[in-house]
């Protein structure tokens, strides 16, 4: 019989079904056994009555067992419905059970609330679980949002590269790969200058990239290896009009995620993110002054949290944009304003940075004398010049942290929840100090 999917089974109600997921939960009661059944569109309750002929296979099946079940989709009596809930009105007369793949002894009950390196430890297990479900559910509706409305602004989405031929942003934060021919490679900690190479070729340019970052940092919001969504784009005048593409894009993220995902927002007991009339912008002088701290080159992660609680209490926004970060505070391809101030910008949510961004620098010159002044040899960067040498627009992007966005839009305590599979300094899958590792 063909498989009905369990988000379906209402519409097949007093007829014969074949359903195909995991044993959720099984429960005894007297000569009766009770499912919930679990497949990737839902759960439906299914009983096992003494008489069927599935008793002995559904006594043989444990949690979280793969099975083929065939039954009556029934009506619930009045007083078994529970209102709200999906297939909360029918459930499933259980008359046959194929056993597909079985489970060993679980390491815990799946939904139990434990730590979060435990929750690692068992990654295979534990993203089976309703919150792992919720976050990544919303994750992918994030980062498919975010493309198809960087598409419908006439973005072309290319591929970047992950390993690359020399550690362009000179910090010391790079990996190291060893490469053929006896050279050393690197996994690329941003994509940004093949960015830069592709407005050169299609103007408006985005990328959905790995990106990997080596900093010894054991924080709730680093990763050693993150996901990014970059775009850059050329003809612009200043970075305004970046960070107004960046503030439309991220306003149909957040709209979208909040439609589709109403549900996960209720189930996790957090509001959809405020988006107020029009994202704040403050200049970092200005944020230090709102907050009546001595001005400082950057803001510190207690400065971000202070000055979004002042973002959503004044301008209902959980978005901030902070701009004027000092020019030699940035990375040497951002344009200048005046001399020591900078065009480029952060947009802050609900406390924490999520994004960076940018007016570049357009002119050849200016571009290898900037590389110069910061210690560095433009040899070295001839690849990437020759997009500046063969005329590029002014132009200018940005780059969302992916695992940083879906945790502030889920209110999570730490980024690497909402990594599906996160590095840090002490873990690739499992830590690297347990054995077979
Ligand atoms: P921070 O100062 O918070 O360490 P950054 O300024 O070095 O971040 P950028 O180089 O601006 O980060 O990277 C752009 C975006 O990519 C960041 O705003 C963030 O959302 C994300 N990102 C960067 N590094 C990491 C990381 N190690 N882990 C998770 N996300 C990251
Ligand atoms: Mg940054």
């Amino acid at each position: 019989m063909e498989r009905v999917l369990i988000r379906d089974l209402k519409a097949h109600v007093g007829k014969e079904v074949t359903i195909a997921g995991w044993v959720d939960v099984r429960r005894d009661q007297g000569k009766m056994v009770f499912f919930d059944f679990r497949d990737r569109s839902g759960m439906v309750q299914g009983v096992v009555l003494p008489k069927s002929e599935a008793v002995d296979a559904a006594k043989e099946t444990r949690h979280e067992y793969v099975v083929s079940v065939t039954g009556k989709v029934n009506v619930r009596p009045q007083k078994n419905v529970q209102a709200g809930k999906l297939n909360g009105d029918i459930e499933l007369e259980v008359l046959r059970i194929e056993i597909l793949s079985r489970a060993q002894e679980l390491p815990f009950e799946k939904d139990t609330d434990i730590n979060i390196d435990t929750r690692f430890d068992y990654r295979p297990f534990t993203l089976r679980s309703q919150r792992d479900h919720d976050i990544f559910k919303v994750q992918a509706t994030v980062v498919d949002a975010y493309r198809q409305s960087l598409i419908a602004q006439d973005f072309t989405e290319f591929q970047a590269p992950s390993l690359v031929g020399g550690d362009a942003e000179g910090g010391a934060a790079v990996f190291k790969v060893d490469y053929f021919n006896d050279r050393t490679a690197y996994l690329a900690t941003s994509p940004q200058l093949y960015k830069q190479i592709m407005v050169g070729a299609f103007e408006r340019a985005f990328t959905v990239a790995r990106i990997f970052r080596a900093e010894k940092s054991a924080t709730t919001r680093h990763l050693s290896e993150a996901t990014c969504v970059d775009f850059e784009m050329g003809f612009i005048s200043d970075e305004r009009e970046v960070m107004a593409t960046l503030e439309r894009t991220i306003r149909d993220v957040v709209e979208t995620v909040a439609k589709k995902h109403a549900d996960v927002f209720e189930r996790m007991g957090v509001p959809v993110p405020a988006l107020g009339d029009k994202f704040p912008v403050l200049t970092l002088r200005e944020a230090h002054e709102k907050l009546g701290v001595t001005p400082e080159d950057d803001m510190t992660p207690e400065h971000e949290r202070n000055i979004c609680e002042w973002a959503l209490k004044e301008h209902g926004s959980d978005f901030v944009f902070i701009t004027r970060f000092p020019t030699n505070a940035r990375a040497f391809y951002t344009m200048a304003e005046d001399g020591t101030l900078s065009r480029g910008f952060d947009l802050l949510f609900r406390g924490l940075e999520i994004n960076s961004g940018a007016q570049r620098i357009h002119n050849y010159d200016e571009m290898v004398a900037r590389i110069k002044e910061r210690g560095m040899d433009p040899d070295k960067f001839q690849f990437y010049l020759q997009a500046f040498k063969y005329g590029i627009p002014p132009h200018g992007g940005c780059s969302t942290g992916i695992e940083r966005f879906t945790m502030k839009m889920l209110n999570l305590g730490n980024a690497k929840e909402a990594s599906a599979f996160p590095r840090d300094m002490n873990r690739i899958d499992l830590l690297l100090s347990q054995e077979g590792a």
